[in-house]
């Protein structure tokens, strides 16, 4: 599968002094029917994939952060970035040169429900630019003021809400796992109200605007929405500018397409077969990394799905820090924890069959997408047991691990078990071929992995150390040298993730002013499988006041 991002072509050595030197190039907009009428007043579009919207100015803009290698990636000068210009165009008051901005037409299906015309609410597009390495990438405002697709809402973004943003996607790109990037965050001065439980507290918050930067932010409801209003000239025309400006290694391959099955693309149809099938290798690849790293999205809505199979839009997302696959920090979801941990997998499946619903109304070839379903349920299945495998020392996988991988999730959960540090310092326990080793010296890189310590006696003690001396035989016959098996397991379970308490205890910095700790958390977040001296504050479990702290273990959809 062809790589996203700087891989393809070669750098080009200029570097952007001024903002109006942005090189734009619009893709999206001028291809696609946009919507006539200018204003941002709400309303429901037909017959158009975006409304032209500028975004609305704010008070007194300032930037917190920036992100120096998103800045590298669009070639900006780092001393741009720190200037006063930087500011006024990623919060939206003065449009650089060559923008055209937009918001994008989309619907989706939330919680499980279709919920119709949804659209770009508070998201503005200032327009597509090529990056020193010769790649489209849209630069997105997530905040920047009302839009056609804002329904009842005021198109502002919090502070808290925005921090998060900007720092997980950073921390998920660093990961090594598909998403949208951060370029900034930047202070808009003015207040924004928000009922952050819906309990009937609203309260004025400082607003914020973060700069999001993606190949593309077209989502699976982008589909939907014209597939669902019968609007199949709009579907195809979607879909035809979709694989040619991202797919465009398939045209040339032979699969299902628009008009049939099994007919070449040279004589001018889609190959829609084969682009739902890399769709849905994308996305296992992301699911994939997600349950790797203990990543709790949140909100896995239809309009959520990027068809690029990146992580988009950080809501009331979470990090798995006990391991508990029916944790979701989601307090809008509380009653069915339809986004839990455990659940995202085949969460993701469905949202594809939705995908594969609004695209099958193009071609007369069910089985096309069928196939590309099984595909995403074969790719995530002997992805898993890699990954498992990779991440326990193990390995090339076999097929006896699974009972050994479900003993391993039996025994995370029979104590209160950090599954971060659980993974990172098992790479720490003694391995021998004789099975010598007693059982204190097993137990004892592990020991900052278990919240309640004393709960580590009688059978649960005894059950961990049996997994252990089973894991540690399995390593044996893996055949992995001591220094080649931590380097692997090193490469896949990382020492600092974003852990939730860490975010809020930026956030709450930021709200007083102080920003430090959102730049000394983004630099920490810049290496997270290396180990690094002087930071273990980042990578310590979740202390006890932050079990039950709103922001920390509970987040609700209002940002
Ligand atoms: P989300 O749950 O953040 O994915 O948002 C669902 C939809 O609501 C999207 O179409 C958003 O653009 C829109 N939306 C969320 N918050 C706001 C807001 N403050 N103002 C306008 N639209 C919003
Ligand atoms: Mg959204």
């Amino acid at each position: 599968m062809p790589r996203l991002g700087p891989t393809e072509n070669a750098s080009v050595d200029s570097t952007v002094t001024d903002l109006d030197d942005l090189p734009f190039h619009a893709r999206f907009t001028a291809v696609l029917p946009g919507d006539p009428e200018p204003s941002n007043q709400r309303r429901q579009v037909h017959g158009a994939a975006w409304s032209p919207v500028p975004p609305t100015p704010v008070a007194g803009p300032t930037t917190i952060a920036w992100s120096p290698e998103v800045a590298d990636l669009l070639g900006l000068d780092h001393q741009l970035c720190r200037s006063d210009d930087f500011a006024q165009v990623f919060a939206g008051n003065r449009l650089p040169r060559g923008a055209e901005p937009f918001a994008a037409c989309y619907g989706g299906h939330q919680f499980g429900n279709w919920a119709g015309q949804l659209g770009d609410g508070r998201a503005i597009a200032l327009g597509e630019v090529t990056d020193r390495f010769g790649n489209p990438q849209t630069l997105q405002l997530k905040g920047a003021g009302p839009t056609p697709y804002s329904r009842g809402a005021d198109g502002r973004a919090v502070l808290r809400s925005s921090i998060r943003e900007f720092l997980c996607s950073e921390a998920m790109h660093h990961l090594g796992i598909p998403t949208t990037r951060a370029l900034s965050l930047v202070l808009t001065g003015d207040a924004v109200v928000r009922d952050m439980l819906y309990d009937g507290h609203p309260r004025p918050e400082p607003g914020a605007v973060v700069c999001r930067v993606a190949p593309s932010f077209t989502r699976f409801g982008n589909f939907q929405l014209p597939a669902a209003r019968g609007d199949l000239d709009l579907l195809r025309t979607l879909v035809e500018f979709t694989i040619s400006s991202d797919f465009p290694h398939l045209l040339g391959t032979t699969s299902a397409t628009v008009d049939g099955p099994g007919t070449p693309s040279a004589d001018g149809q889609l190959p829609v077969g084969a682009w739902f099938r890399e769709v849905c290798e994308r996305t296992a690849t992301m699911v994939l990394g997600w349950m790797r790293v203990g990543f709790v999205h949140g909100v896995l809505n239809t309009d959520n799905m990027s068809i690029l199979g990146l992580t988009i839009d950080y809501g009331p997302y979470g990090w798995l820090e006990s391991f508990d696959p029916g944790w979701t920090p989601n307090t809008t979801d509380a009653a069915n924890r339809r986004y839990r941990y455990g659940h995202q997998p085949q969460i993701v499946h469905w949202n594809l069959l939705q995908l594969a619903n609004a695209l099958v109304r193009l071609t007369d070839d069910p089985a096309a997408f069928e196939a590309g379903l099984d595909h995403f349920v074969e790719t995530y299945q002997h992805g898993f047991r890699s990954m498992m495998a990779e991440r326990l020392g193990w390995g090339a996988p076999r097929d006896d691990d699974e009972a050994l991988v479900s003993n391993l999730f039996e025994i995370l959960v029979s104590t209160e078990t950090d599954q971060v540090l659980f993974f990172r310092d098992l790479a720490r326990v003694p391995v021998d071929a004789h099975a010598a080793i007693p059982d204190d010296a097993l137990l004892a890189p592990l020991a900052d992995a278990w919240y309640r310590p004393e709960e580590l006696v009688g059978d649960v003690r005894a059950a961990v150390v049996a997994w252990l001396r089973a894991w540690a035989a399995r390593v044996v016959d893996g055949g992995l040298g001591d220094d080649e098996r931590r380097r692997r397991m090193d490469a896949v379970n990382p020492r600092f993730v974003l852990r939730n308490y860490l975010a809020q205890e930026a956030i709450d910095l930021a709200e007083r002013g102080d920003g430090s700790r959102v730049i000394e958390l983004l630099d920490v977040l810049r290496r997270p499988y290396d180990e690094q001296p002087g930071r273990e504050q980042f990578s310590t479990r979740r202390p006890e006041w932050a079990r039950q702290r709103v922001g920390c273990s509970m987040l609700s959809c209002s940002s």
